[in-house]
């Protein structure tokens, strides 16, 4: 070999080692950036189930309407009208209307009594039911604070949701708590959660929800969210806490 041909060989093997070294530097700065990006990731990401909670409360059937959350801005409800001058959300038309059928299937006598409600009409009901408590000597604040115990603020009520109806028995038609014992509220209660309705004021639950007892308001919230409400004896806004 020549000196020149031993110039030549080290010359390449030189290059070789120094080409090995940048390739294998690069490959380390890549990884480590790589594994850098991953920890990023898991940082800034929502968990899996952290995007299913938000998907799930996304949906039409669980917004959420009470004194903190109003009926937001422009919201638009397409009404399927009842027989008898009721009206809800097209979109859960047939579970109230299977819920109805079977209920009446059992031999009871259900009746709607309130359905959906336009913010006029429940300005128009909390306006009277706030002229109640004044008659009672009420001062006005105090009867104005009574009258929402019982009846949503306007542009609070999930009535305007065209979501949550008002059934009671045709025979007791009283909005009080002895409705609770009628056998349509006992059907109710039993079997509503399997067309996707809620009792959705339970009594135990007012410093939830903020309003009193209704053993006859019933929402709906689609069947799976009902059978776990229903199942572990929860409010809609337990419900939705445990989802976020
Ligand atoms: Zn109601």
């Amino acid at each position: 070999m020549t000196s020149y041909q031993k110039r030549l060989r080290r010359s390449v093997l030189a290059f070789v080692i120094f080409m090995s070294v940048l390739s294998c530097g690069l490959g380390i700065t890549a990884a480590s950036a790589y594994i850098k990006y991953q920890q990023t990731m898991r940082i800034d990401t929502p968990s899996a189930n952290q995007l299913k909670a938000v998907t799930i409360v996304d949906e039409w059937y669980l917004i959420l309407v009470n004194k903190w959350n109003p009926i937001p801005d422009g919201y638009k409800v397409t009404l399927t009208n009842l027989r008898n001058g009721q009206a809800v959300d097209e979109r859960c038309y047939p579970d109230l209307q299977k819920m109805m059928d079977d209920c009446r299937a059992a031999g009871l006598s259900p009746l709607i009594c309130s359905s959906y409600r336009s913010q006029a009409k429940q300005e128009k009901l909390y306006a009277n039911r706030v002229k109640d408590f004044l008659a009672q000597g009420y001062p006005e604040e105090e009867a104005k604070k009574e009258a929402g115990k019982y009846l949503a603020i306007p542009g609070t009520s999930e009535h305007q949701l065209g979501l949550a109806v008002d059934i009671v028995d045709i025979n007791k038609q009283a909005l009080n708590s002895a409705q609770e014992k009628t056998e349509v509220q006992q059907w109710l209660m039993k079997n509503s959660w399997k067309y996707g309705f809620i009792l959705r004021y339970p009594a135990n639950k007012s410093d939830i929800t903020g309003i009193s007892y209704e053993p006859w308001h019933y929402r709906y919230v689609g069947r799976e969210a009902a059978a776990r409400i229903y199942e572990e004896n929860i409010c809609f806004e337990e419900y939705l806490q445990s989802m976020s």
